[in-house]
């Protein structure tokens, strides 16, 4: 048997019909950025994220670079981020020339600990950007309260969460602002590049409305020095009509996760783990091992292919080696532990089955 880690192509095959009715609209409307397909997607995905704003814009890491921008966050500042997290979340920081100051990890959780933070601040902190990773949200309250002691701003990093909730909230309007992305393999996937800014805040929404469309309110006239980064019409048609699947594709990802959870409880690999507070929407399933390298190729050659994420943290990654971080003990050994396993709104009974299995096999003989 062969597993993929994910099949974008059968993911969106399954709702081919109303893809091709979005790319129709768009193509007959003779209107691709800027129009009415992207407001659509602004009014319904706020709804969604019970946020009063959102943003479409180019993609995650410009939604969070331009929210950085629009807080005025820059060189001389410190923004406090997961030593565990994909590179986005600390290039956002680095580009608009504030420092990405680290924090490690709950190791259960594997998100940012919030008991860690305050011993990280410092007087040019201005920021905290939790990220709510494999689609698990990150513990917001002790973060908001840390961050109201010290005047900091919050800033979700919601790329892996479409969906999540936090003690009952949606994850996207637990803080001041967030950032989320549409790249294809999140879940919430264009079929192409594309973020979005969700945030309460009127006079933040409108800079970043001016900020990805050069600065512009008024055609050719200029009030800052902004970016080109729109959410073209043609990914915001896709995401409407995958914006009305979203639930039910969430609801078949935990049911993938479920049954991981019955068949692996036994088989000493260790699981993911769920707190109280997290409804999680399983963007990943992500396991842990010592041997992990030699599971992997294991699984591999079996026909089953995963994913590490990630195997080089941020702090270790030679785009930072001029910055001399210390290290972080927790994030390294996650990142020498964890595995992601096939996870998809697709991913059948039998292909659980085996992936189990043969997870079961490697444990045994090992
Ligand atoms: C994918 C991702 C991003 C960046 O999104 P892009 O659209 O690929 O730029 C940022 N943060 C996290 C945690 C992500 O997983």
């Amino acid at each position: 048997m062969h597993v993929p880690f994910l099949d974008l192509g059968q993911i969106n095959q399954s709702i081919r019909p109303q893809l091709d009715d979005a790319y129709r609209r768009v193509m007959d409307s003779g209107w691709y950025i800027m129009g009415p397909e992207l407001e659509g997607f602004e009014r319904e995905f706020a709804a969604y994220s019970d946020s009063k704003h959102c943003i479409g814009v180019g993609n995650g890491l410009e939604a969070l670079h331009l929210l950085l921008r629009a807080y005025d966050i820059g060189p001389g500042d410190e923004v406090i981020v997961p030593g565990n997290t994909f590179i986005a979340t600390w290039l956002a920081v680095s580009q608009c020339g504030a420092t990405p100051v680290s924090v490690e990890p709950d190791a259960r959780t594997h998100n940012i600990d919030p008991s860690l933070i305050e011993a990280a601040i410092t007087p040019r902190t201005r920021a905290i950007m939790p990220v709510h990773l494999y689609g698990q949200p990150a513990d917001m309250d002790p973060i908001n309260e840390i961050a109201a002691k010290y005047n900091l701003i919050v800033i979700e990093d919601a790329a892996q969460a479409q969906g999540a909730r936090y003690k009952g909230r949606r994850v996207g309007s637990l803080a001041h602002a967030a950032g989320t992305s549409f790249y294809p393999g999140k879940n919430l996937g264009a079929l192409g590049d594309g973020g979005a800014v969700l945030t309460n805040d009127d006079t933040i929404a409108n800079k970043i409305r001016l900020l990805r469309n050069y600065g512009s309110s008024i055609k050719y006239s200029h009030d800052f020095a902004g970016y080109n980064s729109r959410l073209d019409e043609l990914q915001a048609a896709f995401l409407r009509e995958k914006l009305k699947v979203l639930d039910e594709w969430n609801c078949l990802r935990r049911e993938v996760a479920a049954k991981y959870f019955m068949l692996l409880k036994e088989s000493h690999i260790e699981l993911p783990f769920i707190p109280d507070y997290a409804e999680p929407v399983w963007h990943l399933f992500v396991i842990r091992s010592k041997e992990r390298d030699a599971l992997k190729d294991h699984l591999e050659r079996e026909g089953i292919l995963t994913v590490v994420h990630y195997p080089i943290p941020p702090h270790l990654q030679a785009c930072y080696s001029d910055r001399n971080y210390s290290s972080f003990f927790v994030t390294e050994r996650l990142a020498a532990e964890v595995l992601s396993l096939p996870m998809s709104p697709c991913l059948r009974e039998e292909e659980i089955q085996y992936v189990v299995d043969r997870v079961k096999g490697f444990v045994e003989k090992a």
